[in-house]
């Protein structure tokens, strides 16, 4: 099937873009390497094209929560290093080990199935030992470290395991200035100091998610994590936009108007009726809905970009679409509703819609469904030497040259 002008609906994935954060990003943590963070489906914009471009561009690991997402990637044939730390009994330790994965491990339990696996499979499992520092999630309880180093200690005298990181989770970095940011710094040096003490020897320590990135060179040790700022979104609204940050959106969501009708005034529209017509108007229906990911929280306040103006979510999202109010305007079936995007084009942004539905980015752009097609946009590095774009800047955070529209526009595997 070819791509047409025309489709129901597209994310498109700007993989210029996504090199172009990665090099933002290892520009701010120079001294440490860079792992881009590609758990769910790389935030909803594709697991193997994301992490492709992400070590294009010079990250040198790649991080999933699932060992299933990280064996994934390792099967589609990603070098390097490959992190997954969200484990459960009975997960897939032996192929993990076989795979060549650095595994997460946070309490005796996983150590003692992940050196039973290694024993099987007849070489070392790469551990890295997970301190719980103060978010009270995942990771291992000061007061247990002790247990868990020792134990650890001896896999690795017996060959069974290599410790080769160790690492923590912030609660707070999104807040600059939180209290728990500094008493989780100190207690990570604690938890690092007293394991390194005891002999270990990590290959690499590390605490920072983008947040702490972009904005707490102190927490970047050897290596940072970095997820959301990886697909061009701020992390939080206390840290400004992904334009004040130096980011690009990566993801491009529109759909295209399935539908353009005249209605009278006092017409409900969708479900319920909570939006009426206030006077002789027009109506879009935009073919996606909350099976697509669109959140039914941002019913009547989705922000959708229409032949050159901001229209909202008219009445409920639908499962599979919604409507738009366009005032009178009559432009034709078929034509563009941008949902989000980087912004520069009018649209909004997946920020805009996180506050209409009355939650964070992450999220607008993970739940993107399967059910719309991600389009790969600037592929190919090279295609712009060839096309006279000048050489590359790398580690300055510049963005490259825009493609011309649509030239290197592929259709996904899915
Ligand atoms: C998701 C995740 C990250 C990335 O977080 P961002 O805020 O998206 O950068 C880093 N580390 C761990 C352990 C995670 O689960």
């Amino acid at each position: 099937m070819s791509e047409t002008a025309v489709a129901r609906a597209r994310a498109e994935i700007d993989l210029a873009a996504l090199r172009a954060n990665v090099r933002t990003l290892r520009a701010h943590a120079p001294a440490a390497a860079l792992m881009a963070v590609v758990k769910s489906d790389a935030y909803g914009h594709g697991a193997v094209p994301c992490a492709r471009a992400a070590l294009a561009a010079g990250a040198t690991w790649l991080g999933t929560a699932t060992p299933e997402e990280a064996l994934a990637l390792r099967a589609a044939g990603l070098p390097g290093r490959i992190m997954c730390w969200l484990w459960a009994p009975g997960g897939p330790w032996r192929e993990a080990v076989e795979a060549d994965l650095d595994l997460g491990v946070s309490g005796l339990w996983a150590l003692r199935e992940v050196a039973r696996a290694a024993r099987t499979a007849g070489r070392a499992a790469r551990i890295q030992l997970k301190a719980d520092t103060g978010l009270g999630r995942g990771g291992c309880q000061p007061g247990d470290w002790e247990e868990l180093v020792g134990e650890a200690l001896r896999a690795e005298a017996e060959g069974l395991v290599r410790v080769t990181g160790l690492w923590s989770h912030f609660a707070c970095a999104d807040e600059p200035g939180h209290p728990s940011i500094d008493a989780q710094l100190a207690r990570f040096r604690e938890m690092v100091g007293y394991a390194e003490e005891r002999g270990v020897r990590p290959e690499v320590r590390h605490i920072a998610n983008s947040p702490a990135t972009l904005t707490l060179p102190e927490a970047h040790f050897d290596l940072v994590r970095t997820g959301i700022a990886t697909y061009g979104i701020s992390p939080g609204p206390e840290l400004g936009t992904a334009a004040d940050l130096g980011l690009r959106p990566v993801m491009t969501l529109w759909a295209s108007l399935a539908l353009v009708k005249r209605v009278p005034a006092g017409h409900g529209v969708s479900y319920g009726h909570q939006y009426v017509t206030s006077g002789d108007t027009t109506l879009g229906l935009v073919p996606v809905g909350y099976a697509d990911g669109i959140p039914r929280h941002a019913s009547g306040t989705g922000p959708v970009l229409v032949g050159g103006k901001w229209r909202t979510v008219a009445g409920r999202v639908a499962m599979d679409q919604f409507a738009v109010d366009l005032g009178g305007d009559t432009p034709p079936v078929g034509e563009r509703a941008v949902l989000f995007g980087p912004g520069d084009g009018g649209e909004p942004t997946a920020e805009d819609w996180a506050q209409a539905a009355g939650t964070i980015a992450y999220e607008i752009v993970t739940r993107i469904g399967t059910r719309v097609p991600r389009v790969y946009v600037n592929e190919e590095q090279d295609g712009y030497a060839l096309s006279g774009g000048g050489p590359r800047t790398s580690g300055t955070g510049q963005r490259e040259p825009a493609a011309p529209d649509d030239t290197a526009v592929k259709r996904s595997g899915t």
